[in-house]
């Protein structure tokens, strides 16, 4: 194990993971220096709190690396291409994330991880992995965005047979000596390409995910990249490629059959060439990407052992986050339905994929995003598109090209109250049967502090509404 004691680390950036990390390395020993670009009143008051515990904090120097340092430990946001790192190459520092940290600083006896990435899924992925893994009598929990730190989990006093990590693309490109049980890639599509660089910067770095798996490797049929991912990928002897498809499975996956969602790859019953595990209808909502998402989670879950009556029931007591393609109302005949989360076109892509008929409201920050693809795919379905946000120009445009008969309400607004006003000309685009649905294709911070409140406008709105017709 790493020697702390003693050591100089520089820790990168104080907020969620920093903060924490701080208090670790300084409870093994460690003589830490934080560092942050920042000088807010948040982080002052953070600042305060680590000063407190005899931690040194330079607050608006990000980049100046401190003298001695002999490790930095950073947050995951930050770039790589930032100076602090090109400071530490020079200087022959190793620089770790928050996962890097977690996962050396794991006991002897610690619980394996069983992990997900891919650019949409993560998290509901994570989730009903750990409802299958408790429906089995495992002690298990969902770690990552939501839920438990991966600190805590690693740290806390409460024990584990197994963790559900959800990794993203940052964490993982931080985390070089990370081995985990088994992992899987949902899907790769272009997001954060500002931060990697390039898609196969991005590709390579959640690749890692599998480096090192000891018994499965999860791929996406559907996918190709993802299983590239794997062939390249160097992993433990016996380790094996298993697919997840919306079709037929072959040998070696997991598949949907008549309604039924089969394992052709864990098979418990030698007389059997499948293992039902249970039906559509016992995922919630069943839309394809979810059902993607419960056989990557059955998949991983099987990889451990778990029995198939476990994935049948983890998947029934499973409920989505809220902002995840939740329904809100119906009102006058018309569903309206909140996929906030839906922050990339990838993301939204699917959710438009799941309704017939849709009154379609988007906008916000395209992080670099293209729409065409997702605009072209999605026209036969849209009724209407009601536009909000900085980038919904690109949108608009998008529209003109591939959708021109589709009816477009351009709102040209960025405050919050934007959203109140795209409900209500939804409403007036909407016909009985259709649906409402929030999925924005953009990340929110121009209009919102972030998804949750996006989300939680739309609903507010959509309240209103009702009430009024009511
Ligand atoms: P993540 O943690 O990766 O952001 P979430 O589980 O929170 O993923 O889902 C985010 C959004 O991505 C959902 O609201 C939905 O719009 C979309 N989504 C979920 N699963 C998939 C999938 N397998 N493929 C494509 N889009 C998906």
């Amino acid at each position: 194990p790493y020697e702390f004691q003693g050591k100089h680390v520089t820790v990168a950036g104080l907020g969620v993971s920093g903060v924490p990390a701080a208090k670790v390395l300084h409870g093994l020993g460690a003589i830490v220096t934080v560092v942050n670009d920042g000088a807010d009143e948040r982080a002052r008051a953070q600042a305060d709190e680590l000063e407190a515990l005899g931690i040194t904090v330079r607050l608006g120097d990000g980049d100046t690396l401190p003298e001695g340092s002999e490790l930095i430990v950073t947050a995951p946001g930050w770039k790589p291409d930032k100076p602090l790192f090109a400071a530490a190459d020079r200087a022959g520092v190793p620089v770790w994330g928050d996962v890097e940290l977690a996962w050396r600083l794991r006991g002897p006896d610690a619980a394996p991880w069983l992990a997900v990435t891919g650019t949409n899924g993560k998290t509901t992925t994570v989730q009903m992995l750990a409802s299958i893994l408790t429906a089995a009598g495992l002690r298990t929990a969902a770690v990552g965005n939501i839920g438990v730190s991966l600190l805590d989990a690693v740290l806390g006093e409460e024990p584990y047979d197994v963790l559900a990590v959800e990794l993203s693309s940052y964490q993982l490109h931080w985390a070089p000596s990370l081995r985990a049980h088994s992992a899987a890639v949902l899907n790769l599509a272009p997001d954060h390409l500002d931060w990697h660089g390039s898609m196969e910067a991005y590709a390579a770095d959640k690749g890692r995910i599998y480096e090192g798996n000891r018994v499965a490797c999860v791929y996406n049929v559907a996918d190709k990249a993802t299983e590239d991912l794997v062939r390249e990928a160097d992993v433990e002897e016996g380790c094996r490629a298993i697919g997840f498809t919306l079709g037929t499975p072959a040998p070696s996956q997991l598949g949907v059959v008549e309604g039924i969602l089969v394992d052709r790859a864990f098979v418990e019953n030698r007389q059997k060439n499948a293992q039902e595990l249970a039906e559509v209808a016992d995922v919630n909502p069943p839309a394809p990407h979810n059902i993607a998402n419960a056989l990557a989670a059955a998949a991983l879950a099987r990889a451990f052992g778990v029995p198939a009556q476990a994935v049948r029931d983890g998947l029934r007591a499973f409920t989505p986050d809220a902002h995840r393609i939740a329904h809100v109302a119906d009102v006058d005949g018309v569903a309206y339905v909140d996929d906030s989360k839906a922050t990339n076109t990838h993301a939204a892509e699917a959710s438009l994929a799941a309704y017939e008929s849709i009154v379609w409201i988007a906008g916000g920050l395209a992080k670099g995003a293209t729409f065409d693809e997702l605009v072209a795919k999605s026209a036969p379905r849209l009724r209407g598109a009601v536009l909000i946000g900085a980038d919904r120009e690109l949108i608009r445009e998008a529209l003109a090209r591939h959708a021109p008969e589709v009816p477009v309400v351009d709102l040209d607004r960025t405050d919050t109250g934007a959203m109140r006003a795209a409900v209500q000309e939804a409403h007036r685009l909407a016909r009985t049967g259709d649906t409402v649905l929030l999925a924005p294709a953009c990340a929110s911070m121009d209009m919102f502090a972030n998804y949750n409140k996006r989300g939680d406008a739309f609903a507010d709105a959509v309240r209103e509404l009702g009430s009024a017709e009511g």
